[in-house]
């Protein structure tokens, strides 16, 4: 283009130039019976290779781009055909060159007959650990840098992708604000332990702090003084995104946050993680029953997106990891979610015959065999538990007018049981000032969040949904460290 005079020349050369350069696909591109004729390049990795004797190899290689491999027949005449491509195994990386063919075989609408095929990676057959399939999920944990290549993690990293993007959409097509809420704060949002603290404290290279200068000769030491320390205040990371997003709401109206949170309990069980991610709507002139409506909604939204978006991927998780998966979501997506106040499932658990390891007396939190029993033995369909004993719930949820209960509400699936806990939270300022003492708090700790009730307060509600449990119940994945890219759980934190 450097003659401006030449210019409708280059641009016609340029056109046949570009029809004779092979085009760019992914997988899922070219799998697609449109991509018929066309001379691409694909790259990805190895999956499979098989030698014919009539003269060529058939090479399955994924991108991540799907679910499906595609299969590239690479022929003998090829320069590199003996030197390199009859080494290919599982895990090379490679570059095809090729044109896209209707494929005779079953299960797959197109293939790909290579012209070249460039290795850009080799992987050693003796060490590379993805050699063979079928490794159980227990050892793939700890080759959690390897495993996003194996078709199980393909297929929960694009569901979990689906369901943030579903996530998104339904909150921000009905107007809500995405909020970025703190990863650090100094409140302690369950008025309970179980948080991690953030400190600079114990690293002395970094002490002292800029703005104690008492702290220079100071040698912190087992009696801690967090007035030295980097927030001249205990820190700790998040446990949940809510009190900070109630000021949003009680501003902006209709908020939701969407972040990593932190719970520092020693839960061993396969449904709790150290760090996981939390969506957190938060709605201003919004009550509890609103509130249960905004999450019935949300959860049928992304089930229905993932059933339509991630077919491949569902079918696979329907045919390995749990047989009745997509049979459930269609369920939950055509039915309505029950509503059960907490005093009726009492009734119901005690009057089940069940044996329950905890009793179920009324004023007792209710146990995972208890949210399980309810959820898939009682009801079998995902059920709305609410007006929760105030002794159990945290000072924010709306005290009722019987005193004893709370406007909390707990969403639970078959199989996962809890995956959202939320609430109508407390607007009086006196009621909310009355439940703080009552829990040990000072309110004067909260002030900030003390003052939405003091300056235009309003009813408001919101929840708390947690991504790898929904994640879980989608693909039926039985444990939660195998839905999150790299699981934190106590004594492992390695990738
Ligand atoms: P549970 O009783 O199951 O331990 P919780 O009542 O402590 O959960 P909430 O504080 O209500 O949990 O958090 C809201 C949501 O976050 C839960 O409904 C759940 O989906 C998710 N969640 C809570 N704790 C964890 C965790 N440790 N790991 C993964 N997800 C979690
Ligand atoms: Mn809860």
């Amino acid at each position: 283009m450097n003659n401006p005079q030449s210019s409708a020349t280059d641009s016609n050369a340029q056109t046949q130039e570009s029809e004779l350069r092979p085009s760019p696909l992914s997988v899922a591109e070219a799998r697609r019976a449109e991509a018929v004729g066309r001379h691409i390049v694909l790259k990805g990795w190895v999956r499979t290779r098989r030698d014919s004797k009539a003269g060529f190899s058939f090479i399955e290689i994924n991108d991540g781009s799907c679910f499906g491999n595609v299969q590239v027949i690479a022929d003998s005449h090829l320069p590199n055909y003996e030197s390199e491509i009859k080494r290919l195994s599982p895990g090379c990386s490679i570059a095809v060159t090729g044109s896209v063919k209707a494929s005779p075989g079953k299960g797959q609408a197109t293939e790909v007959q290579a012209a070249e095929v460039a290795v850009l990676g080799t992987a050693d057959v003796e060490s590379y650990p993805l050699q063979k399939k079928g490794h159980s999920l227990e050892f793939l944990r700890t080759i959690a840098h390897l495993r996003p290549r194996t078709n199980t993690f393909g297929a929960v990293a694009r569901v979990r992708n689906c369901v943030c993007n579903s996530i998104h959409q339904y909150f921000q097509e009905r107007g809500f604000i995405y909020v970025h809420t703190p990863v650090i704060t100094a409140s302690d949002c369950e008025g309970a332990g179980a948080m991690f603290q953030v400190t600079t404290l114990l690293d002395k290279q970094r002490s002292p702090l800029p703005k104690a200068p008492e702290a220079e000769n100071a040698t912190p030491a087992p009696g801690l003084d967090f007035s030295l320390d980097f927030f001249n205040r205990p820190a700790y990371l998040t446990v949940s995104g809510q009190l900070e997003a109630e000021t949003f709401a009680c501003g902006l109206g209709k908020t939701y946050t969407f972040g990593p949170t932190f719970r520092a309990e020693n839960s061993n069980t396969p449904r709790h993680l150290a760090e996981f991610w939390m969506i957190e709507p938060e709605v201003a002139f919004c009550d509890l029953y609103g509130d249960m409506e905004l999450a019935e909604g949300l959860l049928k939204r992304i089930f229905s997106d993932v059933l339509e978006k991630c077919a491949e991927d569902m079918q696979f998780f329907n045919e390995r990891i749990d047989k009745t998966v997509i049979e459930i979501l269609q369920h939950v997506i055509g039915s309505q979610f029950l509503r059960v106040s907490y005093t009726e499932a009492v009734d119901i658990l005690n009057s089940s015959g069940q044996k329950f390891e905890f009793p179920t007396a009324w004023g007792n939190d209710l146990q995972a065999e208890h949210e399980r029993y309810l959820t898939e033995k009682h009801f079998g369909q995902p059920v709305i538990l609410y007006d929760y004993p105030r002794t159990i719930k945290p000072f924010y949820m709306r005290v009722n007018d019987d005193g004893r209960t709370v406007r909390a509400m707990d969403v639970l699936v078959p199989k996962v049981g809890e995956i959202i806990g939320g609430s109508q939270r407390e607007e009086r300022l006196d009621v909310l000032e009355a439940r703080m003492r009552e829990q040990g708090l000072d309110p004067a700790g909260y002030w900030w969040y003390v003052d939405l009730r003091r300056y235009g307060t309003v009813p408001h509600a919101g929840f708390g949904l947690g991504l790898e449990r929904v994640i879980q119940f989608i693909t039926g994945m039985a444990n939660i460290r195998d839905v999150i890219p790299f699981p934190r759980t106590p004594g492992n934190a390695e990738f």
